[in-house]
């Protein structure tokens, strides 16, 4: 396979990231990463050329880019955030959202309720800040691709995805939340869910010897996380690929309806400042996976024509219950997320979990202000929260404003929110269980505290989304797969209807909901998409 080729305007590029990320591939061989590089446009663009461009290197993209990589291919990563080491994570979650989240963290989708989309926007995309859990593809979602997608094999589909799945979990030693590591909060909820015979497990996770320091959600300073930026990335760029940072695609270039190329400009980390032009040509194929809300905008932004773009938008909504207990539980001594239960998933579509936040998510959480706020923070240490997220049926849509922006519109129905609030009745009668003195239930229209015995109240509590405190991590489609080009934008393996050389390889090429943590179906299908690339 030929080599990448970079070529830039003029001279060294000077790096405006913190770390230009790994400094060498081997024996005196300087590895090819590119990051923010001053310019005005009228200088001459970056060019780079790979047999395969991969815009974005989160779950999916590194996923694709390493698995081409492997094969012998050329490849340029292409990823609109900085690079950052571990070790300059920012300390607090302030900085966190400042240089590690997507639009500050407060996109909001657009509905009845204005509730938080939460991603990533630096190297290793969401993989960065999520708590690295790692649950194989339940069997009964690829057959509903089958049944209602038009997917030709799905038992072929699915064994390849479950073989990417053993191989991902030895490379990013997936394993259960160990005891040592787990923390009160864990233990709580182990407890509580032994009591309610709730079928509960320690948490598996991509993590190697977890610290126990609760703060995955700002990155983990401690490099105990195996995602995406701390492996494939650095072994993709290892085995020859170019990596581009600070660099978001502003179009794919299209020759007729064959994708050849992206092109953007670089953006400065810190204060955005726009600087050169890039251009990186591929000589095989476009693959994207920039996210369920960036990859329709940006297939909008190309000219893409699918009457299904930004369709069949999904999530899993979540929302967190605070118990708060005699002693301190300490929530962030231990792994943030250790513990799951899987009980509810057949019936109600419902996943349960512990969840460690940040004090500043805390206050915000807690609401009030001034002494109020003072004297509620005053419990932080015997707080535990724990969370349930719900496998909606509301179906919402990514829409590309004029100038280029993802906006998502989604609207949450009823009968999701009736599972949602019997999920979060189920999470605080664990509290309950465990021996927890009062439950913050977060729900507007109910009392900030609940004593055990008046757990009836939230059961009937509002159904209402504008009453409840929810966050979206858990996305899906705007790109979806799908045998009927009218209802979906990309055929089963993931190439744009009616176009070459163009791939969708993220989570917005899934055509439902996981009822499951994403990022390791969303890791496999693309390492599955990588392979037929290379076997093309
Ligand atoms: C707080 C939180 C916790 C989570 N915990 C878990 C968990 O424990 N387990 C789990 O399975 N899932 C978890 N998730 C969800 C999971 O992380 C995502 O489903 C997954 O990362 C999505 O993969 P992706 O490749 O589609 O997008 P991402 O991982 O978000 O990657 C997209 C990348 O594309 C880049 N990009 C965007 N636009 C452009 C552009 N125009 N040009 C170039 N690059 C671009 C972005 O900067 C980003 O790096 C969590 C999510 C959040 C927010
Ligand atoms: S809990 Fe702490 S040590 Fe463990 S992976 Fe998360 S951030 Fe790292």
């Amino acid at each position: 396979m030929s080599s990448p080729s970079t070529r830039s305007g003029a001279g060294p590029p000077p790096a405006a990231d913190r770390r230009p990320g790994p400094s060498r591939r081997g024996a005196g061989a300087p590895v090819t990463h590119l990051a923010f590089q001053a310019g005005s446009r009228f200088d001459r663009p970056v060019e780079v050329e790979a047999d395969y461009v991969v815009v974005g290197t989160g779950a999916g993209g590194a996923a694709a880019a390493v698995v081409l990589a492997r094969g012998g291919a050329s490849v340029a990563m292409v990823e609109a955030g900085p690079w950052r080491d571990p070790a300059d994570y920012p300390a607090s979650m302030w900085g966190t959202l400042r240089d590690m989240m997507d639009g500050w963290g407060v996109n909001l989708a657009i509905g009845r309720a204005l509730w938080p989309i939460v991603q990533a926007r630096l190297v290793g995309g969401t993989t960065v800040i999520n708590s690295a859990i790692a649950i194989r593809t339940p069997g009964e979602v690829v057959r509903e691709w089958r049944d209602d997608h038009g997917f030709p094999d799905s038992d072929a589909l699915a064994a390849a995805i479950w073989r990417h799945q053993d191989a991902i979990e030895a490379e990013l030693h997936v394993s259960p939340t160990p005891r040592a590591s787990a923390g009160r909060s864990n233990d709580l909820a182990a407890r509580a869910g032994a009591a309610l015979d709730l079928n509960d497990h320690a948490m598996h996770r991509a993590i190697r010897d977890c610290a126990g320091s609760g703060a995955c959600m700002q990155g983990c300073k401690h490099d105990r996380k195996r995602s995406t930026n701390v492996t494939w990335v650095p072994e993709a760029l290892a085995a020859g690929a170019t990596l581009l940072s600070c660099a978001p695609v502003a179009r794919v270039e299209l020759r007729g309806r064959r994708a050849v190329g992206v092109r953007g400009a670089f953006v400065h980390p810190t204060d955005q400042r726009r600087g050169k032009r890039f251009v990186v040509r591929a000589r095989k194929a476009v693959v994207i996976a920039a996210s369920a809300t960036h990859s329709p905008a940006l297939l909008h932004r190309s000219g893409i024509r699918s009457r299904a773009l930004g369709r069949h938008f999904r999530a899993h909504p979540g929302v967190g219950v605070f118990g708060v207990y005699d002693t301190p539980v300490d929530m962030n001594s231990g792994a943030t997320q250790g513990w799951s239960s899987t009980a509810l998933r057949a019936t109600k579509g419902l996943k349960l979990e512990t969840l460690a936040i940040p004090l500043e998510l805390v206050a915000s959480r807690l609401g009030g202000a001034g002494s109020q706020l003072i004297g509620r923070l005053g419990d932080y240490r015997h707080l535990a929260m724990w969370a349930v997220a719900v496998r909606a049926e509301a179906v919402g849509r990514v829409v590309t404003t004029p100038t280029g922006k993802p906006v998502v519109f989604y609207d949450i129905g009823r009968r999701d929110m009736e599972r949602l609030r019997d999920g979060a009745h189920v999470i605080a009668q664990m509290h309950a269980a465990a021996g927890a003195r009062a439950i913050l239930p977060g729900v507007f229209g109910l009392p900030y505290s609940l004593a055990p015995d008046e757990l009836g109240k939230l059961a009937a509590g509002p159904t209402d989304p504008r009453a409840w405190t929810a966050i979206m991590t858990h996305l899906f489609g705007g790109c979806v797969m799908g045998a009927d080009p009218r209802r979906a934008v990309c055929d089963p393996r993931g190439r744009v209807h009616g176009y070459d050389g163009l791939v969708v390889a993220d989570a917005s090429a899934l055509p439902t909901t996981l009822g499951v943590n994403p990022q390791h179906t969303i890791m496999a299908l693309a390492r599955v998409r990588a392979e037929e690339l290379l076997a093309a």
